[in-house]
């Protein structure tokens, strides 16, 4: 039988030391408490060790950057001779060619194959290192995907970025899923609609130059590269963690649903708590949770489609 080429949870990649499994050089592993117990359960990992993959057994000599000029080259530290940065990149584009879509993936920090930010790298004699690169592996893997969500691990420790990595996944996911079905153009609508207050808070001027694409959808010529086009704008405008006062402006605005609805004393409250988290005296949470429950008593269809209130963000 063939396997779907979706599946219900977001499928994302990690470094397997994470996962607790012994592939470092050494024989240890980097277990993530958070990842592997809380995270596990909004997302299915998908692990993979690029340095074994490619060859090099466990334990190893380890490897790190090197810089010759204007090039950074992954190599063994006791012996330069040793390349493996071609290795590394080969195993990022066997890595995306699964079945089943990844929707993100989530990297080792520091790692000269897995590490996304600051890797040290080291000059032509092996010293004086400076965390300026990124590891092998990960540095093919944006350029191959540029559209997929990376995190390193250190960043999902953090809620704001945490919530921000997540949303983009799922919003990746989801927009897999829709291509996989065969999307058309009512689809590329609803994706918009379900996705006004997230783009509104990362970027308003970006969710209006969405807008006419999504509006041409029915009468493209060619809808598969309007959406392509659409895709593309939609993750870029995503990748920079909005700021509390962009999330308290689009806050307001899911507020304004119930400004006729709710009481008076109900409105000061939700107004006070989106202030307090402008004021970062109230996680995300606490508004978003107001929202939630006065959604539940004042049933709005509009909000209730959206990823913005969708508590798997927030745990
Ligand atoms: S950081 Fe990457 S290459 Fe290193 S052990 Fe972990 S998964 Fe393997």
């Amino acid at each position: 039988m063939t396997a779907p080429a979706t599946s219900a949870r977001p499928r994302i990649g990690i470094s397997s030391c994470l996962l607790g499994r012994p592939v470092r050089h050494d024989g240890g592993h980097k277990r993530d408490a958070y990842l592997c117990e809380v995270l596990g359960s909004v997302f299915e990992w998908v692990p993979g060790c690029p340095e074994t993959a490619i060859g090099l057994g466990i334990p190893r000599k380890p490897i790190h950057l090197r810089r010759f000029g204007e090039r950074i080259r992954v190599v063994e530290v006791d012996d330069p001779a040793h390349d493996v940065t071609d290795a590394l990149a080969d195993e990022a584009a066997r890595s995306l060619q699964t079945v089943v879509p990844l929707a993100g993936y989530v990297l080792k920090q520091g790692s000269p194959s897995c590490g996304l930010h600051g890797v040290r790298v080291h000059d032509r004699e092996g010293t004086h290192p400076a965390r300026e690169g990124r590891g092998g592996f990960a540095a093919e893997l944006a350029r191959l995907a540029p559209l997929l969500p990376l995190a390193e691990e250190t960043q999902l420790h953090d809620p704001r970025q945490r919530q921000h990595f997540i949303w983009r996944a799922l919003a990746y996911h989801r927009w897999q899923q829709l291509a996989e079905d065969g999307m058309r153009p009512r689809d590329l609508v609803d994706f918009h609609t379900r996705h006004k207050y997230l783009l509104m808070a990362h970027d308003q001027e970006a969710y209006r130059r969405l807008g006419p694409l999504v509006s041409q959808a029915g009468n493209s010529g060619s809808f598969k590269e309007l959406s392509n086009n659409y895709i593309a704008l939609f993750m870029s405008t995503m990748r920079n963690v909005a700021s509390p006062g962009q999330h308290a402006n689009a806050l307001q605005h899911m507020a304004g649903y119930f400004s006729d609805s709710i009481e008076a004393h109900d409105r000061t409250e939700l107004g006070e708590a989106i202030e307090a988290y402008r004021l970062a005296q109230l996680p995300l949470a606490m508004p978003v949770a107001l929202l939630r429950h006065h959604l539940r008593r004042h049933p709005q269809t509009h909000l209730e489609q959206q990823l913005y209130l969708d508590p798997t963000a927030f745990i």
